[in-house]
């Protein structure tokens, strides 16, 4: 990958207005552009904006766009309120010192299959801030056709909910075979399994339905857990690549699943 030009802008405005030229580049950590084979007119770098942090307010973390995934695996607080899910979803990628490097806001735009980041961050309540668009949640956002936006900043409002991440690799570091992120508040549960290998898709349950499945008197905790697992995993769509089939990954996300809730229970004393 070769650019012809690299400026660090000076402000939001000026990147957007740069970014609407096909052939300018918005870069991140430039960890994904990187792997192109291609030439550039111009790289726009927006690391002079004071968005590479994450604020902690009462009642949410704002999350700059160029935040690096290694902050995001550091940030005791984040750790803390999303039970350790979000260290987990990261630290399976590459290596401490390309996790130095890459971006939130390159991971959340890319919206990749693969991305252990996406599928953590639709685990949560969450929304996104784009320079032209304003504030729309993940959900959303994820679903819409790619533009030439700007993702500004991330918002994880800070509730009760708990949370769990988990992914199957076949070998440490690689891309992800399928990944699985679980959460629940006020007996809401949500999963979102991604890798499959299509990008993360979420699954609401309200807790009516958490009742009927999870606390069903008439079968034991296990056999409960065992058959919203696999109801749940027939929710989802797969397909198959170099790294798995698409029946391979339906048993694992019936099995994360399994695991996921299981732990969840745990955590909230199966209540
Ligand atoms: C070899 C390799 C292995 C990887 N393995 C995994 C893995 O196992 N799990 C996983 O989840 N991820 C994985 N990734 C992806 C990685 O974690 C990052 O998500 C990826 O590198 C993008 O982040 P970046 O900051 O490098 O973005 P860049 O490469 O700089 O940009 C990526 C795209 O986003 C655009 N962009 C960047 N910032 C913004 C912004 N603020 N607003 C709008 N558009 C923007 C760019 O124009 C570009 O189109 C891997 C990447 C590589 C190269």
């Amino acid at each position: 990958l070769k650019y012809r030009d690299y400026i660090t802008v000076e402000s939001l405005q000026k990147a957007y207005e740069l970014n609407q030229k096909r052939g300018n580049v918005l870069i991140g950590g430039n960890g994904w552009l990187k792997m192109q084979d291609r030439q550039a007119a111009k790289a726009m770098d927006l690391s002079a904006l004071g968005l590479d942090n994450i604020e902690e307010n009462d009642d949410k973390f704002v999350i700059g766009c160029m935040t690096t995934l290694r902050d995001l695996e550091t940030n005791a607080a984040l750790d803390s309120c999303t039970n350790g899910a979000i260290k987990e979803s990261v630290r399976h990628i590459v290596g401490t010192q390309f996790r130095n490097c890459v971006t939130v806001g390159g991971s959340l735009f890319g919206r990749f299959g693969f991305s252990d980041v996406l599928t953590m961050f639709l685990a949560l309540d969450c929304q996104v801030e784009l320079y032209h668009k304003g504030i729309i949640s993940l959900a959303e956002f994820a679903e819409q056709p790619y533009d030439r936006d700007i993702l500004v900043r991330v918002f994880v409002q800070k509730t009760n909910r708990q949370s769990i991440y988990l992914s199957f690799r076949n070998q440490a570091t690689d891309f992800p075979v399928l990944t699985c992120a679980c959460s629940i508040l006020d007996k809401n549960l949500r999963v979102v399994i991604g890798a499959r290998p299509a990008k993360a898709k979420v699954l609401e349950i309200p807790s009516a339905q958490v009742g009927q499945f999870l606390l069903n008197k008439n079968q034991s905790k296990a056999e409960n857990i065992n058959r919203f697992a696999y109801w749940a995993s027939e929710q989802f769509s797969y397909g198959s690549n170099m790294r798995g089939s698409a029946d391979y990954r339906q048993h694992l996300a019936q099995i994360l699943i399994k695991r996921a809730c299981t732990a969840l229970m745990e955590g909230t004393d199966g209540d």
